[in-house]
Formats: structure tokens, C-alpha cells, sequence
């Protein structure tokens, strides 16, 4: 080691200001024996490290010390050797204690020197050396001096402290990863789990190093899947990018999404995995929660028509192979219309969800009760003996009728309320779904003519022809008959309330029947075949009215048109639709289409070119009904469209449920950002209204901006509009 002694003097000196040495006596030594002095020297003279030789005594006397050390700290070996005090005055003197004590310790104990300190250069700046040593013992084993070696090993700190600094930016990245971020070694165990990942699986931060990830996390189906796919990520390399597993914790389970990676060393082996998650369990439930909007309806929560299709199918796939019979009840209420004007459609909306309670504790639960739309109900009667399934479907239809008996209470008024119920049985009268239902659907109309508060059996060969015409022909006949009629909703500024377009809402104005609602006939004639037809009326209808606005009051305003997507899909539509416009100088700007997303979405290689033709005729496209069919904005990158309408469902639940209005929001700022303009739709209450103000979405439309009604009952708006 170097010279012990002498310190106390050193002690004082600052860091960075060492005196210069003073003038000693000579005391430079010959290179030591043994071996042949001058070759050795050459060697440890050109080794990039200091070498010395000492004194075994309690000076420790420096006899030697080799020429490197003036590059390492500035003063000749000459210097060293000279002041026995320059030494430690070269020690950075926050070091200096813990060195004197290190060489007291190893001189006591005769064991070598071993330590890693700072020193100082003469010119002031600071380097790490590492020194160590070794004891000489003569022939007795007594120890007679030390010899060492003394390294910079600043470069080396240099690096591990930058390695260090991204080490630890990278974990410090890592723990603000929003994303759970889990690295698994072969075994599966934990190397490292970020604070997001502890955070999601709900467990103390730290615990679950080393310790088995997925049994800890997972549990039933999850972790057999889990094991499986990890256990074939280890053995083949290949494992599946994307999983959703639920991570189960004591205050219940999340639905995570995980991407994953399989990990290789630089020889290309497996070690591992790396997978990082995100908590989806609000996304999923709100799709759950729009899906069960999209197959519900949303006034009686009963399925809506989509869903009882999809049960009526399989019901008749089950009776085909259990030879069974399957009855299908068609329920209309009498006079609902009546209630509807009178009482308001509140109260309207309110029978129709009582009238869904008392059916539904009337029908068996192996019953399919449904709405078809309006006040039209359905129940599919599944698994009937065929002996006595028309017997059995008329008790039912029976029961039916009876569950209305008893009045209903609607706006503090008893209200008698009747209906007449059709029934078609298969195989009796039809062998598939859409048969089945406009058998049902006759036979109804035929209880209706006979009277209200009927059950009727379809009859192929009873009554006379009108009676016997299905909804289809009746379609069709009122189509030519121009039985439909036009009623118009106002879109509105929501922070104005100022009308800025209409939405041309189509009606069948059924002798019969009354009013009937789009949703009970627009979907029938697309399937049969007559929806350019009716298309084509409703656009005449629209032309038409535009003209009487123009001619009676000097309107010109936006009206909105929906097109259903078989209308989209003739190739001589758009031509259609900018000659009609032309013919009478309405400024196809003035003009938006409206196309559901499933339309925009499917088929995008047929669908896009037929938009771009619409909509280099100059009318705007628009999409409705977006978020019911789960696409993606993104998608609609590249289509050509103006607007967004974003479906009701989405601000039904607004402003009650935060995550609700979280979407909401990012629907519209994306929107705004895609260049669409938004419409939210369904806007029923103040608080709703206010959100869109504050979300900032430019229009809205809705029972409380506007109920859809004949053109005189828009009157004046439009004439404020246009004030
Ligand atoms: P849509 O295009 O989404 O039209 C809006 C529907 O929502 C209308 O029902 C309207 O009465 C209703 N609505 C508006 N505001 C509110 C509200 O605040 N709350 C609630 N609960 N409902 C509201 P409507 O008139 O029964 O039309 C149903 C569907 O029939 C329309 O949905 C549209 O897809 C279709 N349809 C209507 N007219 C036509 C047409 O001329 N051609 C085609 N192809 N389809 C049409
Ligand atoms: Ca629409
Ligand atoms: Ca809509």
C-alpha cells in the first residue's frame, strides 16, 4: 500500500487544491530486487496502470512507484517518493478516511489492500482509482514490503453510471406505462411486473417476483387457456399476439387485453415472454351494453325484431329436427294511435312497456316474447305437438288478449286497451320464417277487420283475396297508392336550439292499421324486393315538399334522407337522385344522405365507388346510426362522408354513467378531427342537451329538440330559422 503516515497534514486540503510537493530529500530507490531489474521495469513501465513498491513498515515508505502515475495524477514518481505527504494529499478527501482506515485494517490484519476511492489530479479534476496489493514475506514468512497496482477506472464508472441512468429511465418508463407490463422467465415466473401491472392485479407492489404469474392471476378457463398458450409460446416460438383474459382480485375480476411477445437470448432460444395489458373492462361492458341496444328494443327492453329473427330461426331449424310444431303469435293493439294522440307519447311509451310486462308474465319462458315494432308484439311459440299446436296457439293467443283486460292506468286515466292477435302455425301454414311471419301478420289483419279483441288462425283458403293479402302486397299496393307520407324531425344547434335541417321520416298511412311506424315495414321491403320503389316515392315525396316550402314560405332548408343500403347499391342511383334534384333547382348541397354504418362498412370495394358517385352530385353523405355496429372511426377514413349521427344509444345512458359520456366525447372530438360533422341523436332531457353543449357537438336531434311530425308542425321553426 501507499505510505500510511503523514496524513494529518493532508487533511485540511480542500478537493480540487492540492499545494505542490515539497521539496524533500532524495529519497528515489533503485527498481527493487528481484529478477533482472531493467526488464521488468520496461514491463510494469508500459502496463496502463500504476505500479509501487513499499516498506512493510508503519510509513509504509514508497521505494518505488512507476512513471504512470504522473499521467494519472499530474506529479512525477520523483514527487511521491520525495513527500510521503503528497499521496494523501491526492486523495479526494471525502475518501480519505475511509482509506486510512482500509490500510490500518489490512496492515493489522496482513491481508492485502483492496479499495476503490476517488483521487484528485493535480490539475484539479477527479478520477476513480482501484488499488490493491500484495505482502512480500522473506524465507521466515515476515512480511517486508507490499507491492501494488493502482488503475483509473474512471472510464468504467463512467459507463456503468450511463448504463445506470438508462436503466433507470427505462424503468422509470415502465412504471408510468398506463399499460400492465409483465416479463414471464420460462417457467412463467415473474422477472418484472411494472407498477401499472401491480396495480391491475391487485396485488403490493414487489410480491409477486419470481413467483408464478398465472396461477397467481388467472383462474377456471382463463388459466387452462393461459398455461396452454405459454406452454406452446416456450416450446415453438409462436405464440398468439393478442389474448383477453380476466385478472381475478379480491374486489372482483377485470377484463384485461394482452399483447405478447416471445423472448430469445442472442442464440435465438425461448427465455421467456413479455406482455403487456390494458384494463378493457369498461369497453367491453359498454359493447356488451350496445349490443344487447342493438338486439333489444330500447322502450321495452323486449328483443327487438333483429333478435326474434335470430330465435325464430333456430326454433325452426330445432322443430325440423324434432319433428315439433312452431307457432308464431302476431299482436297488434287496437287504436294505439288513439292513445298515442290523445294521451301524448309519453304515455304511449308507457303502455307499451306495461303492455310488455303483462305479456311477459303471460307468456312461458320458453316463449320468445318480442317487439316488432310500433305497437306490434310478437311471441314465438316453440316446440308444439303438431297434434294440437293450432289449439294450443289459440289458448295462447287467448291468454294473450286476456293479459289486456284489465285497464291501464296512463296519465292518471283508466284506458281499455284491446288488441287482435294472428297466428300462423309451421309446418301447418308455412315452412319458413318469412312465410311464417306474413302469415301471422294476414291472419292479424284479418282478426282486425273482423272486429277488435280477436285470435285468428291463418286460413290460406278462408275470406276473400283482400283479407287474405299478406303485408307484403299490402306493402307493395300502398306503395303505388302513395299511402306513405313524410313526417320531418328538426336537427338543431344544440346551444341555439336553432333548426338547421329536417329528417325526412317516412310513415305508412295504412287505411286500416293507422300510422305505421318505418320499422315495421321499411325492413319487409327491402326483403321483398320493393325498396327502390319506396325510396324512390319517399324522394319524390321530399322533392315535393321542398318545392311547396320554396313556393309557400321561401324555404329552402337542409332535409336529411335515409337510404336504405339496396338503394345505395343500383348504379343508376346517383343519376337518379341529381336529375330529380336538378329538375326542380334544389341545390343538392341542401341535400344529406343518410346510410347506416353497417351499409358504409360492408363491402367497402362495392360501396365506396357507388358513395363517390352520390356524392359527386353534390349531396352530403351521412352516416347513421354510427356506433350501433361497433366499426370504427377509422374506418371511415376514405369514404366520402360529411357528417356522423351518432346513435341514440349512446346518449341514453348519458349523463348518468361516466364511461357513457367518456365515449360520447371521444366519438365527437374524433368526429371534429376526421372533419365530420356530428349529430347526436336521441336527445330526450335538458342535462343531455347541456353535455352536448359542453362536449361542443354542433348539431342534435331528438324528442326534446323536436318530435318528428307532419311539415305544418315545423312550420315554425323554419320560419325562426330563416328570420
Ligand atoms: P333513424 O334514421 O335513426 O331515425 C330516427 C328515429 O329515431 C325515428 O324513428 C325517430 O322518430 C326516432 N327518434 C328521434 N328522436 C328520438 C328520441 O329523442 N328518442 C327516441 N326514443 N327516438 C327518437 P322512426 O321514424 O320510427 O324511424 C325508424 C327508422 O326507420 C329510422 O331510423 C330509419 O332507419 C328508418 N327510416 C325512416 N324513414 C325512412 C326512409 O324514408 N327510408 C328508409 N330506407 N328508412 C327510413
Ligand atoms: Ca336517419
Ligand atoms: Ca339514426
Amino acid at each position: 500500500m501507499l505510505p500510511t503516515g503523514a496524513a494529518a497534514a493532508t487533511r485540511r486540503l480542500r478537493m480540487h487544491q492540492i499545494p505542490p510537493p515539497s521539496a524533500a530529500p532524495d529519497r528515489a530507490l533503485p527498481f527493487p530486487e528481484p529478477g533482472p531489474g531493467a526488464l521488468w521495469r520496461g514491463l510494469v513501465e508500459q502496463i496502463p496502470a500504476v505500479t509501487y513498491v513499499a516498506e512493510f513498515d508503519a510509513g509504509a515508505t514508497l521505494k518505488y512507484v512507476s512513471p504512470q502515475i504522473e499521467e494519472l495524477l499530474g506529479y512525477t514518481p520523483d514527487a511521491f517518493l520525495r513527500d510521503p505527504a503528497l499521496w494523501y494529499a491526492c486523495v479526494h478527501p471525502d475518501d480519505l478516511d475511509r482509506v486510512r482506515r482500509e490500510e490500518l485494517r489490512t496492515f493489522e490484519s496482513r491481508t492485502p489492500f483492496d479499495c476503490e476511492f476517488r483521487m484528485v489530479h493535480r490539475d484539479g479534476h477527479e478520477v476513480i482509482v482501484w488499488e490493491r496489493d500484495a505482502i512480500i514475506t522473506d524465507a521466515d514468512g515476515a512480511p517486508t514490503h507490499t507491492q501494488g497496482v493502482l488503475m483509473d477506472v474512471t472510464p468504467m464508472h463512467l459507463i456503468r453510471d450511463e448504463l445506470d441512468a438508462e436503466r433507470e429511465s427505462a424503468r422509470r418508463y415502465l412504471e408510468v406505462a398506463g399499460a400492465a407490463i409483465v416479463v414471464l422467465d420460462r417457467a412463467g415466473r415473474v422477472e418484472l411486473l411494472n407498477r401499472s401491472g401491480y396495480k391491475l392485479a391487485g396485488h403490493p407492489e414487489g410480491t409477486l417476483q419470481g413467483r408464478d404469474f398465472l396461477g397467481t392471476v388467472l383462474d377456471g378457463d382463463d388459466l387452462a387457456e393461459a398455461r396452454t398458450v405459454f406452454a406452446a409460446a416456450m416450446d415453438t416460438g409462436h405464440m398468439p399476439p393478442s389474448t383477453e383474459w380476466r385478472l381475478v382480485r379480491t374486489d372482483g375480476a377485470r377484463t384485461v387485453a394482452w399483447t405478447h411477445r416471445v423472448m430469445r437470448d442472442e442464440h435465438g432460444e425461448v427465455i421467456g415472454t413479455v406482455s403487456s395489458g390494458t384494463d378493457v373492462t369498461e369497453r367491453r361492458a359498454a359493447a356488451a351494453q350496445i349490443a344487447h341496444l342493438a338486439n333489444h328494443d330500447p322502450v321495452t327492453d323486449l328483443p327487438n325484431r333483429r333478435l326474434f329473427g335470430e330465435h325464430l330461426e333456430l326454433a325452426l331449424a330445432r322443430a325440423a329436427r324434432a319433428g315439433h310444431a312452431v307457432g308464431l303469435l302476431y299482436l297488434d293493439l287496437d287504436d294505439f294511435k288513439l292513445v298515442n294522440d290523445s294521451l301524448g307519447h309519453s304515455a304511449g311509451d308507457r303502455l307499451l312497456v306495461e303492455v310488455a310486462q303483462r305479456l311477459r308474465a303471460r307468456v312461458r319462458d320458453a316463449d320468445v316474447l318480442a317487439r316488432h315494432g310500433g305497437d306490434e308484439f310478437l311471441v314465438l311459440l316453440g316446440d308444439l305437438d303438431p297434434a294440437t299446436a293450432a289449439e294450443d296457439a289459440k289458448a295462447a293467443g287467448r291468454g294473450v288478449l286476456d293479459a289486456l283486460a284489465v285497464p291501464f292506468v296512463l296519465a292518471g286515466m283508466e284506458v281499455h286497451v284491446t288488441g287482435s292477435v294472428g297466428i300462423s302455425l309451421l309446418p301447418a301454414d308455412a315452412f319458413d320464417a318469412e312465410s311464417l311471419l306474413r302469415h301471422a301478420d294476414a291472419a292479424m289483419y284479418q282478426a282486425k277487420r273482423e272486429g277488435h279483441d280477436q285470435v285468428r288462425l291463418f286460413d290460406a283458403d278462408r275470406g276473400e283475396p283482400r283479407q287474405r293479402l299478406s303485408l307484403t302486397s299490402r306493402l307493395r299496393h300502398a306503395i303505388a297508392e302513395e299511402q306513405l307520407v313524410l313526417h320531418w324531425q328538426p336537427i338543431v344547434d344544440p346551444a341555439t336550439r336553432r333548426l338547421e335541417a329536417l329528417e325526412a321520416l317516412v310513415r305508412w298511412q295504412d287505411p286500416v292499421r293507422g300510422l305505421v311506424m318505418p320499422d315495421a315495414f321499411v325492413a319487409l321491403a327491402e326483403q321483398a324486393g320493393i325498396i327502390d320503389r319506396l325510396g324512390e316515392l319517399v324522394l319524390d315525396l321530399v322533392v315535393r315538399q321542398r318545392v311547396r316550402w320554396r313556393q309557400d314560405d321561401g324555404f329552402e332548408p337542409t332535409v336529411h334522407v335515409n337510404l336504405s343500403p339496396r338503394e345505395l347499391r343500383n348504379p343508376r342511383f346517383a343519376d337518379r337522385v341529381a336529375t330529380r334534384l336538378a329538375d326542380h333547382h334544389i341545390d343538392p348541397a341542401t341535400v344529406v344522405m343518410e346510410i347506416t354504418e353497417s351499409t358504409a362498412m360492408q363491402d367497402p370495394g362495392q360501396v365506396r365507388p357507388l358513395l363517390r358517385d352520390l356524392h359527386d352530385t353534390g349531396v352530403r353523405i351521412a352516416i347513421d346510426d354510427f356506433g350501433a355496429g361497433h366499426s370504427s372511426l377509422s374506418r371511415l377514413v376514405g369514404l366520402p362522408v360529411d357528417m356522423l349521427k351518432i346513435d341514440r344509444s349512446f346518449l341514453a345512458r348519458v349523463p348518468a354513467d361516466p364511461a357513457s359520456a367518456a365515449v360520447l366525447s371521444a366519438v365527437v372530438a374524433l368526429a371534429g378531427a376526421l372533419n365530420l360533422q356530428a349529430v347526436a341523436e336521441g336527445v330526450e332531457t335538458e342535462s343531455q342537451r347541456e353535455q352536448l353543449v359542453g362536449l361542443g357537438c354542433p348539431l342534435a336531434q331528438g324528442f326534446l329538440l323536436g318530435r318528428p311530425g307532419p311539415a305544418h308542425t315545423v312550420r315554425g321553426q323554419l320560419q325562426r330559422a330563416a328570420a
